[in-house]
């Protein structure tokens, strides 16, 4: 039986991509693969392929609720100058809302459902967080763009969405 297409065809570990070559690749080795620009071709057998590992790994990313290289973290803030993240999910959403408003000045404020019955405001102009139920309940918002896993450290988010790393 042929296994060679459930591993990867660089680490040899367990893969979870099949490229269009049949070869496989494991997440970590795809990641690198993006991240170094050589993602059109199998790093095999050399096929050009017909999906490039790019598009392969952002869609995995997407659907597992993931940060990807260069989305942007927004965080609000918490106790003792820590901050938390938002989910990959509500961060894609919201960047969406913020490259809105960065196009156009009046759109300053989106409305974010984070969970059955708690819907907050976000002010773009203020970079604050409220309770849409009540407003004086606010939050400081932060924005950063993801480069690694110490981004998180470096700007003090000590989880995602209120659970802790
Ligand atoms: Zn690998
Ligand atoms: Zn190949």
């Amino acid at each position: 039986m042929d296994q060679s297409k459930n591993l990867c065809v660089v680490c040899e570990k367990s893969s979870i991509f099949c490229l269009s070559c049949n070869h496989g690749l494991c997440k970590g080795c795809a990641e690198e693969l993006v991240k170094t620009d050589k993602y059109n071709y199998c790093p095999k057998c050399d096929n050009y392929l017909d999906v490039d590992i790019k598009k392969l790994f952002t869609d995995y990313a997407n659907n597992n609720n993931e940060f990807v290289n260069g989305d942007a973290i927004w965080c609000y803030s918490g106790a003792n100058s820590n901050w938390w993240s938002f989910t990959p999910n509500q961060c894609k959403l919201i960047e969406n809302n913020f490259q809105l408003f960065l196009d156009e000045t009046e759109l300053n404020e989106m409305k974010l459902t984070v969970s059955i019955g708690s819907i907050y405001t976000l002010n773009f102009e203020n970079m604050t967080q409220s309770s849409f139920n009540d407003n004086t309940k606010k939050r400081n918002l932060k924005r950063f763009e993801f480069r690694s896993l110490t981004d998180f450290a470096d700007n003090n988010v000590i989880g995602i969405a209120g659970k802790k790393f």
